[in-house]
C-alpha cells in the first residue's frame, strides 16, 4: 500500500486529520509516574490508582481514567499485570491484547487494515523471540481473553511490524508504544521521506474522512470507509492515547506518494520491518 498526495501541497502542511490509535501503552517503567489513558507525566498531588492491580497503573483525571479503565480491565491487561514475572517486559503483550479487544471482530491475518509480517519475522531469532515472548505472557493471564495461540501471536507480529514508539517533544525518550489504523500504517518509510509525524493529545470526538490531503493508491475508497466504519462503532477510535498527524515537509505534487522517514535509528527499540517497523515520533 502507498499514500499519494489528492492535490498539490506546499510544505509544512497536515495531510492527515489528528488520528486516534488503535490501541496505546505505557512503557512498563513509566506506568506508576505517568497516566495510562494519555501517557503524560502524572505531576499531580493525587493521581487516580487502579487498586485491583495494586496502582500497577495510574490515571491523572476522572476523563483519562473513564476513557481506559475499562479497556485495561476487559483487556486482561489489569489481570496481566497483576500476575506478570518482574523481569518480564509487558508493553509489547499489553498493546495486542488492547488490539485484539478493539478488533475482536478481524480476520487474524490482516488485523484492522495492518499488515503483518510473520513470515519473514520468523527468520529473526531475536524478533521472533520478542514475540513469542508475548504470545507466553498473553496466554499465562489466569482469566485469559486470548482464547487461541494462533490470535496471540498474529496480534504480536502486528504490533511487532506496524507500532510506533511515542515520545514527549523534551522528554528523555519514548513512553510507549502506539499502534495506529491505515490513514497511518499505509504511508510507507523513505530514506528520503517528504513527510514527517508527530503526536497530539488525545480527545473524544470522530474522525472527518474528507480531511486527508492523501489517498491509498489504488484503493482510494477503502480508507474513507475504514474511517466511517470506526467513527460508527462505539469501541471503535480509541478515547486514550495521543493522536498522530502526517505532515509535508517538503512540496509535493498531486499524484507523488507521500512517505515518512526512518527516524532516530539509534533508538534501542527500533526495529526496520518491512515497509513500516517501529519507529520514533515526537509528542508535542
Ligand atoms: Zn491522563
Ligand atoms: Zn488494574
Amino acid at each position: 500500500m502507498e499514500m499519494r498526495a489528492i492535490d498539490d501541497t506546499c510544505m509544512a502542511r497536515d495531510v492527515t486529520p489528528p488520528l486516534p490509535p488503535i490501541a496505546a501503552a505505557l512503557h512498563d517503567h513509566l506506568l506508576r509516574s505517568h497516566c495510562s489513558s494519555c501517557l503524560r507525566p502524572l505531576n499531580l498531588p493525587h493521581p487516580l490508582p487502579h487498586s485491583a492491580c495494586s496502582a500497577a497503573v495510574s490515571y491523572c483525571s476522572a476523563s483519562c481514567s473513564a476513557a481506559d479503565l475499562p479497556l485495561h480491565v476487559s483487556s486482561g491487561e489489569c489481570s496481566l499485570l497483576r500476575s506478570r514475572p518482574l523481569s518480564a517486559p509487558t508493553t509489547d503483550a499489553r498493546v495486542s491484547l488492547r488490539l485484539l479487544l478493539h478488533l475482536r471482530r478481524s480476520s487474524p491475518a490482516r488485523i484492522g487494515g495492518l499488515w503483518s509480517n510473520r513470515e519473514a519475522m520468523k527468520e529473526e531469532e531475536e524478533v521472533w523471540g520478542r514475540v513469542e515472548e508475548g504470545v507466553a505472557l498473553m496466554m499465562s493471564i489466569a482469566d485469559r481473553r486470548v482464547s487461541t495461540e494462533e490470535e496471540a501471536e498474529a496480534a504480536m507480529c502486528v504490533v511487532v511490524t506496524n507500532a510506533v514508539e511515542v515520545q514527549f517533544g523534551t522528554g528523555p525518550g519514548p513512553v510507549g508504544i502506539a499502534l495506529y489504523g491505515p490513514g497511518f500504517s499505509w504511508f510507507n518509510h523513505s530514506c528520503s521521506p517528504n513527510a514527517c509525524y508527530r503526536f497530539v493529545p488525545a480527545w473524544p470526538g470522530p474522525v472527518d474522512p474528507d480531511s486527508f490531503r492523501v489517498s491509498p493508491a489504488g484503493e482510494e475508497s477503502a480508507l474513507k470507509a475504514w474511517i466511517c466504519d470506526e467513527n460508527r462503532l462505539y469501541d471503535g477510535f480509541c478515547r486514550y492515547g495521543p493522536r498522530i498527524v502526517v505532515r509535508s515537509i517538503k512540496p509535493i505534487r498531486k499524484g507523488e506518494e507521500v512517505c515518512v522517514g526512518y527516524l532516530d535509528l539509534l533508538q534501542p527499540k527500533q526495529q526496520t520491518w518491512g515497509k513500516n517497523g517501529s519507529s520514533l515520533g515526537t509528542l508535542t
